[in-house]
């Protein structure tokens, strides 16, 4: 294989520049010519695809987002859509395709893959949702943004002895809920593994306060709840003041930390390997130190598994 071309798609995640980057230097390394696609699998249909060389990926190891840009693109769901993307790739005689992303953009990928195209899946995004690898490159950045936002938010609950609900993303899947609501002591978590009771929720807040504490933090996953009413009804009940606080966006963004730089090269070298042995339809995924891969097929049937021992760490801890 001389031609390869990565993309990014779906939701960024800090790393995906890293990945961007080793993909560069592997191909280089492994003696291909190496081709960014602008914005996913829209870029891919509409033809916007360059070289990417040496030059580009300089100095975008720390660097945030995606210098290729992402988009959501339903229309990718059609097969005369997908046949114009293989389209372009063979006229420039691009054999093989690196997506970078979550599940959706590995659907798209996979029928890629079915069209003829050596397509190699690496999984990007802050969810941490995809079950065929412990974790996705980008959520250990996010979680860290989260932790340490929410130990500001204790700060100042400390002071006025308030309770912070803080809504954290995640979108289907309780991780970074789990990760931060361990790493920052909180009294509750509410994520889709857990869900929501309202009335045990105040309980354990309620018995927080009774126990003298100062403070109370409750991390809850988006969509499960309105956290602004959540705030009103714990001040209600507690008589504590009680301010909710929606973390947002600023978990997409920043400069990815350590693990995820060193995730995003291990798997990105991985990928370029791959297909520099012509093989594809593969997912790269980490299981425990060791990378893997699987077909796309198998990635996405996967079940991803509760880690039932870190849910039951936060109520053990709080006592
Ligand atoms: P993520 O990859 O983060 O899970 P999405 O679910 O939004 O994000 O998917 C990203 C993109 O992948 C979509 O906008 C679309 O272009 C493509 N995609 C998603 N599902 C499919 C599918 N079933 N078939 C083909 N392409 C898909």
């Amino acid at each position: 294989m001389k031609k390869i071309a990565v993309l990014t798609s779906g939701g960024d995640a800090p790393g995906m520049n890293v990945a961007i980057r080793a993909i560069v230097r592997s191909a280089i390394h492994y003696g291909m010519e190496a081709y960014g696609v602008q914005d996913g699998f829209k870029g891919l249909s509409e033809n916007d695809i360059f070289p990417l060389t040496r030059k580009h990926v300089t100095r975008i190891i720390n660097r945030g987002g995606t210098i290729l840009g992402s988009a959501r693109y339903p229309e990718f769901k059609e097969e005369k859509t997908q046949l114009i993307a293989v389209e372009n790739l063979k006229k420039r005689d691009i054999e093989g395709l690196i997506v970078i992303g979550g599940d959706g953009s590995f659907r798209g990928a996979q029928a890629l893959s079915k069209l003829g195209i050596r397509t190699i899946g690496l999984p990007a995004t802050i969810d941490n949702d995809i079950a065929s690898t412990d974790y996705s490159i980008g959520f250990f950045t996010a979680l860290d943004t989260a932790v340490e936002s929410i130990d500001k938010l204790r700060d100042t609950s400390f002071s006025h002895q308030r309770c912070s609900v803080v809504e954290v993303m995640g979108r289907h899947c309780g991780d970074l809920g789990l990760y931060a609501g361990i790493a920052v002591g909180s009294e509750f978590i509410v994520t889709p593994e857990t869900g929501f009771d309202k009335s045990k929720t105040i309980a354990e807040v309620k018995k927080s306060f009774d126990r003298n504490k100062r403070h109370a933090i409750v991390v809850v996953t988006e969509n499960m709840t309105d956290v602004h009413q959540l705030a009103k009804d714990i001040e209600k009940a507690t008589t504590h003041e009680t301010r909710a606080t929606v973390l947002g966006h600023v978990q997409r963004g920043g400069t990815p930390q350590a693990f995820d730089r060193v995730l995003a090269t291990e798997m990105a070298e991985r990928a370029v390997y791959l297909l520099s042995k012509s093989l594809g339809d593969k997912v790269i995924g980490l299981n425990r130190k060791d990378l893997e891969e699987f077909s796309f097929e198998e990635a996405l049937s996967m079940k991803r598994e509760t880690p039932s021992k870190r849910y039951g760490l936060v109520g053990q801890l709080k006592n």
